[in-house]
């Protein structure tokens, strides 16, 4: 699946301000950290619609969306007020959005709720480009006040921006069912040092191994075999003892 996240604002825009703190800047770091967390999980490609500071006009965005063809939109901003009490997290989906639009952003609004541990606004609708002129199921979320004190301290700390990005991630894994790729085992391909070809030999003339495929990983059956001898050699010397 693809999935479009759009960090707002951005170059000759700014966004919310308060004092050197810039929305634009603040949304951009949670979006680089959503696509490199949403990299983990199998079967998802990602696409930043500015991975930058610079502007962007609204319909490049949704165009950008929309000619990638991306399955959801995720569209990251930070609120303001001039009410400076004002405070929490919300979602946005549009006015006449679609069932899977509000699945989405209730469930990032749930997670960005029990991440962030801040003031839950809920779910919104909103007349707004981003989630109009996008064709597939969007939403856009406020990680709270620029405005407010205390949400202005936590943004300019990596733990609410990790908290954020987190939560939004988990929206999404919730709602595609995404899964966590599996490691991928590398196994080396270069010459043994002396001192790993010493221990190879040592290992082939005390039967513990072949010596073939120094850098394969062992299954347990392989550890068993090779302890099986040591462990009853060590039983019975106790056995001597006795
Ligand atoms: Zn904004």
């Amino acid at each position: 699946m693809k999935v479009l996240i759009d960090p707002g604002h951005g170059g000759k825009d700014p966004g919310a301000v308060n004092g050197d703190l810039h929305e634009a800047d603040i949304v951009l770091k949670i979006a680089k950290k959503v696509v490199n967390k949403l990299s983990q999980y199998d079967n998802v490609q990602t696409k930043l619609s500015r991975s930058t500071d610079v502007f962007l006009e609204l319909k490049e965005r949704t165009d950008i969306a929309n000619s990638w063809g991306a399955d959801v939109l995720i569209s990251i901003h930070i609120n303001s007020a001039t009410n400076k009490n004002a405070n929490g997290i919300e979602t946005l989906i549009y006015t006449n959005g679609s069932n899977e639009s509000l699945v989405i952003a209730s469930s990032v609004q749930s997670q960005l709720i029990r991440e962030a541990n801040r003031n839950n606004r809920g779910v919104k609708k909103a007349n707004f480009h981003m989630l109009r002129e996008s064709k597939m199921p969007a939403c856009l979320v406020e990680c709270g006040f620029i405005s407010n004190a205390i949400e202005s301290s936590l943004m300019k700390t990596d733990k609410f921006l990790e908290q954020c990005a987190n939560a939004i991630v988990k929206g999404i894994v919730e709602v595609y069912k995404l899964n966590l790729k599996k490691e991928v085992v590398k196994v080396a391909n270069r010459p043994l040092t002396d001192r790993e070809k010493e221990i190879q030999a040592e290992a082939m003339e005390l039967g513990i191994t072949d010596g073939k495929n120094p850098f394969e990983p062992v299954d347990r059956f392989y550890l068993w075999s090779a302890m099986i001898p040591l462990a009853k050699r060590v039983r019975a010397l106790e056995e001597k003892k006795k």
